[in-house]
């Protein structure tokens, strides 16, 4: 096909979204639209919409919908549409499940992939986390990055998350149960998702991943 994919990534926090996100979007050259990554860049831009998401996103609730449609809307058109993406991060709930619907104007869904991961392990990658400020690189404690904390890819600070404390956790995992794991079974009805082991080695599921998507779109 000439166009990209247009997937959704779902998974738990720390099932490793972010990272194989960034991998597909590089592998199939198409947009990586992060919700977390746009609100945070908001945030660290002091916008008024970044500064209200961040009163949310550091107790581990989800930021208003208003809010995240807004960056959903900027950010999830135009070129994008045509050419695919790998959205992570959204949607999250079932109201947003329906706002995708109405931004993506006509253009479906090629697939939603669960990364599947189980709690114990997500809980742990959590706790050692640490994050690229700048461009959103992920490392732990146990593998970070090259020098002093200075981010391989791009050279930013990387940080302990001010939302990855075990309470904010705790909860965002709460919030996942209630009202994300939902849309896999919707997504599952309309025959357009798949679950991929995301345990293990990070090559490893990044080939998982290109080969579920891969036998999706042939
Ligand atoms: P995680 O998946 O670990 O929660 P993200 O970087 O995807 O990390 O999101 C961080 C925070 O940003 C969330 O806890 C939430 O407050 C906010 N956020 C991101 N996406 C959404 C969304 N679709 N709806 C509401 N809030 C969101």
């Amino acid at each position: 096909m000439s166009r990209g994919p247009r997937l959704v990534l779902l998974g738990k926090q720390g099932a490793g979204k972010g990272t194989q996100a960034a991998r597909l979007a590089e592998h199939y050259d198409v947009a990586h639209l992060a919700t977390g990554d746009l609100l945070r860049a908001a945030a660290a831009a002091g916008t008024r919409v970044g500064l209200e998401a961040k009163r949310f996103m550091d107790r581990g609730e989800l930021a208003p919908d208003e809010i995240v449609f807004g960056v959903v809307e900027e950010n999830v058109t135009g070129d994008h549409l045509d050419d695919g993406f790998v959205l992570d991060g959204f949607p999250r709930n079932d109201a947003q499940a329906a706002e995708l619907e109405r931004v993506l104007d006509g253009h479906p869904l090629d697939l939603v992939v669960n990364l599947d991961v189980s709690t114990d392990i997500v809980l742990d990658r959590i706790a050692g986390r640490r994050v690229c400020e700048n461009c959103g690189a992920t490392y732990h404690v146990k593998g970070p990055p090259k020098h002093d904390w200075t981010c391989d890819v791009c050279g930013g600070k990387v940080v302990h998350r001010s939302d990855d404390t075990e309470e904010a956790v705790r909860r965002r995992l709460e919030l996942y149960d209630q009202e994300t794991v939902p849309l896999i079974d919707f997504y599952r009805q309309l025959r357009k998702l798949e679950v991929v082991d995301g345990e293990g080695d990070g090559d490893e599921v990044f080939k998982r991943l290109a080969t579920a998507i891969d036998s999706r779109l042939s």
